[in-house]
This record gives structure tokens, sequence and C-alpha cells, in this order.
């Protein structure tokens, strides 16, 4: 049972301790600014090869992610004690936790709420006949020019033939660059050992389509789901973690008798969209997107991007095509396995159209984070809060006892034990109390426990939710289903 009122929050942070017995409540000021949301114009925030993205004073919604980014422990530039690695970044304390909540998200949504789709984990390692048959041995390049003054090199269709560097127009011809990354597996260096670092997911899930028909008793329509690390050797990795040469996909395969190919496309569109509005993305920030019919990659009957409107404008998160039966009859082709499906109820054989949302997970967690980001005020005092859903939320519950007197820290501690089952729990004594809520509003924690002197006598703690900093008195036998309830999923 929760108890509120509707008095105002204490002015001071420093003062928003919470009161036990009568409880707290009020929301933050009105007209909360959404930092620079849909600011356009180029980000500064780029990430430099050489490590640290460069982050100034001015207040550009990217810098300022980024900069949180960095110094809450969310990403950090790779091998930064060495000086970084060429727009590599590693996920810290923070960020892997915000990360695997994003691709839980997914395969929740995709795997587990559906009876339709099964998950996948095949290898990052493959050899070339994967990649001959699919297509991108040959045509997975694109257009690379050297700029003729600065001797930099670009990707020529993101540039408007001015050299982004020193603003020549010196341009080489463009030329074709494969974006595989090749290696040797095992200790011969030599082509018969050529290997290669998948540039995507998806397939894996088209070489073991046969293995999961034989294996499950799944039949079209049905879906083959993967979570994984993908390389592509990009031109210019750029944007902090929008582009970058190793990332993270979600991606899904749904194999379709052809005559419903369309159906399922539509369907799979407004699913994604759903997915991406149901954790926090505002509508406005988001957008599908219909490709040109001269934009279509060789193997899409049609593609359809969900695009965010990112700092630098509208950009991709998401591709959906309808790839039509191009993935499996080449792999057949070139494998000489046959994976057609025989429908024993009207004894057909086909090859199934294939209808893929490919999303990304690292350049998602970008948005979400982008979107997230907001700074208002509470009783006079700015504060920056990321306004994330609870499922995203790199923690849902802090912990905090109110002074670090030892007296608190026994009940603290039984109430963080009695939450770690079921929530990613913080728990934090530094500080006055009105910073630790600063600091867990800034990294987006949802839900703030706090453990009094009184609830030493009253068995109750206080409740401070982040968005609107209202505290309620939640005796301590209640405090798990108050914040099932918050979650809104009792
Ligand atoms: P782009 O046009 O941005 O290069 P793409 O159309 O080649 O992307 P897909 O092959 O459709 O991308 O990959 C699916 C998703 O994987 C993209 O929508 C994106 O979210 C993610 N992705 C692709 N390349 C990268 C990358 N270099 N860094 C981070 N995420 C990526």
């Amino acid at each position: 049972m929760t108890e509120s009122s509707k008095a105002p929050e204490a002015a001071a942070p420093e003062a928003e301790a919470p009161k036990a017995g009568a409880s707290k409540a009020g929301a933050s000021k009105a007209g909360a600014s959404k930092a620079g949301a849909s600011k356009a114009g180029a980000s500064k925030a780029e990430a430099s090869d050489a490590g640290e993205p460069e982050v100034g004073s001015s207040d550009d919604l990217m810098e300022k992610v980024v900069r949180l980014c960095r110094h809450r422990g969310f990403i950090f530039p790779s091998a930064e004690i060495y000086g970084g690695f060429r727009s590599t970044y590693d996920y810290g304390p923070l960020g892997v936790n915000m990360l695997r909540n994003v691709k839980n998200a997914w395969w929740r949504a995709m795997v587990q709420e559906r009876d339709d789709v099964v998950g996948l984990d095949a290898a990052i390692l493959g050899p070339p006949a994967v990649w001959e048959a699919s297509g991108h041995l040959a045509t997975f390049t694109d257009p690379l020019v050297d700029c003729k003054n600065c001797h930099e090199r670009w990707r020529a269709d993101k540039i408007d033939g001015v050299c982004p560097n020193c603003g020549s127009h010196d341009l080489t011809e463009a030329r074709a660059f494969n974006l595989m990354f090749k290696t040797h597996a095992g200790p011969v260096e030599d082509e018969g050992h050529v290997a290669y670092l998948r540039p995507e997911t998806a397939q894996g899930m088209f070489t073991n389509f046969a293995n999961v028909l034989g294996t499950t008793r799944k039949k079209p329509p049905f879906g083959i789901a993967q979570v994984g690390k993908s390389f592509r050797n990009e031109i210019t990795p750029q944007n902090f973690v929008f582009r970058t040469r190793e990332f993270e996909q979600m991606e899904m395969e749904y194999f379709v008798p052809p005559d419903q190919a369309q159906k399922w496309f539509d369907y799979w569109l407004s699913e994604r969209m759903d997915w991406y509005l149901g954790l926090g993305i505002p509508a406005d920030h988001l957008r599908l997107r219909h490709h040109e019919q001269s934009e279509l990659s060789h193997y899409s009957q049609g593609t359809a991007d969900v695009e965010f409107l990112f700092p630098w404008g509208w950009d991709e998160l998401e591709g959906i095509a309808n790839r039509g039966d191009y993935d499996l009859k080449a792999h057949a082709a070139k494998s000489g396995v046959s994976l057609d499906y025989f429908d024993q109820q009207t004894n057909e054989r086909y090859t199934p159209y294939v209808i893929e949302p490919a999303a990304g997970a690292t350049r998602t967690m970008m948005a979400f984070l982008l979107a997230a980001y907001t700074e208002d005020e509470v009783g006079d005092e700015a504060r920056t809060v990321l306004r994330l859903h609870w499922r995203l939320a790199p923690y849902q519950v802090a912990v905090l006892p109110l002074s670090k007197k030892e007296t608190l820290e026994p009940l603290a501690r039984k109430v963080l034990k009695s939450l770690q089952p079921h929530f990613m729990c913080d728990y934090d004594v530094t500080q006055s109390i009105g910073r630790r809520y600063r600091r867990q509003d800034e990294i987006g924690t949802p839900w703030c426990i706090t453990v009094d002197f009184d609830s030493l006598e009253d068995e109750a703690v206080t409740v401070r939710d982040r968005d609107s900093t209202e505290q309620v008195r939640v005796p301590l036998a209640n405090l798990l289903t108050e914040l099932r309830r918050r979650t809104g999923e009792e």
C-alpha cells in the first residue's frame, strides 16, 4: 500500500531528504527543456580515430550525451590508456547493463512473447563460401574517394563532393571498397585458410534454415532471431557509436509463403515501429522511410528504414526488407543442399520468402540515450535526467541509506538483498542524499529507495520517482509489490 500526498518537493536538493510518516509528492517544473533534442546541424562529437571523442563546452545534445557516457561509465573509448583505437568503444559498468537491456527488450518482443520465432547464436567467423553465396564478397562495398589535397579517405556518398577535412573539391574517382574483415583461420596464412568476420548476423539464419526446420516443429510463417556482433571495415566510422567497425545487431529472418510476403512485410513495419515507441522514443523523433526503387539492395523486393531524428538529422536505426527467396536460393545453389520447404498439407514445395527486420543494438542504445536526455529544474536547481524506460535503465532501483551511520546499514542491505533477485540495483552511501538523487537521475535510475532512521522504527522506506521526484512512504512488506506496480507489469 502506498501513501501519497501532493505537497510540493522541498526547494534545495540538499533538502530533498525523505520524510518519514508524512510523504512528499510534487512534480518538477513544467516546461522542462528537452535539451536540443530536435536540434539539427552536424554534431561535433564525431569520434576521432585517435580515441576519446572530442567534447567541448557547447550545449550541443550530442556532446552532452557523449560526455555523460564517458564520465558516468556508459561508454569508454577502447584501449584508452594507449590513446584509443580507431573508433572502437568499450561499454562500462552502466553501458553494459543498458546495452544488455536493449537486447533483452528486443529478444523479449521478438522471441519470448511469440510462438512463431526461435533463437539462434551462430559463429562470427565464416568460410568464404557463405559470403560468396550471399553476394557480400562481390557487392558489399562502399564508394571510396581520396582527397588529393590532404589524402584523407571518405565514403563518396556521404560527402557531397567536398572533403570534410580540408574543404578541397579535388577528389579521386570513387572506387568500390569491400567492407569485409578478412583473416585466416589456423596457423597457415594462405588462401585456403581465409575466413571472414561476419558483416551481418543474417547469413547464420539462412545457413541454419534446414537445421532449424528439422529440429523444431516450426513451419512458415516462422522466424529465426539472432543478436550478436558484426564487423564492417567502415571507411569513416562516425558520430560516436552510431557507426563503428565493430557493433551489435539484432536481426530476425521471418520465412513466409511467397504469396504472403507483402502482408508480413507490412506487419513487421508496424510491429517494429511500436517497439521503439513502447520503449520511449517520442513519436515525433521516429519515422518510416520507404526506399526508392534505385536504392534497393540486390536482394531486396522492398525495404523501409526506421529512422530516428538524430542531432544531425534523420538517420537509420533499422532496415526492414522483403528479401524474397534470394538468400535461400543462393545458399541452396552454392551448397547443393535443398533449402525448400515442403508443405505436407498442400503437397506443395516452395522456397520461402524472407522478411527481415535488421536493427543495430549499439546504434539503438545511442538513440535511446539521446531521446532520454533531459535537463530540468527541481526546486530552482538544474538537474540532468535520463528519462529512460525502466526496462532500459542501467539500474532500475538504487538503495540509499540516508546516512553512513552503521545503524542504517543492516536494514539497507536487507532491502538491497530483497530487491536484487528482481531488479538491477545500485547501492550508494556516499555524499548527501540530494547529490545521490541527482546522480541517479543522471544515469536514469527510475526509483530510489531511501532507508532512514524512522525506517528502523516503522519498517517503511521512502520511494522516490525519478521523473516527478515524488516521494512516498512505503511499508517494507509492500515494497516489491509497489515497485512491480510502477513497472506497469504486476
Ligand atoms: P548504413 O546505411 O547506416 O551503413 P546499412 O543500411 O548498411 O547501414 P544494415 O546492413 O541494414 O545497415 O544493418 C542493419 C542495422 O545494423 C542498421 O540499421 C544499423 O542500426 C546497424 N548498423 C549497420 N552498420 C553499422 C555500423 N557500422 N555501426 C553501428 N551499427 C550499424
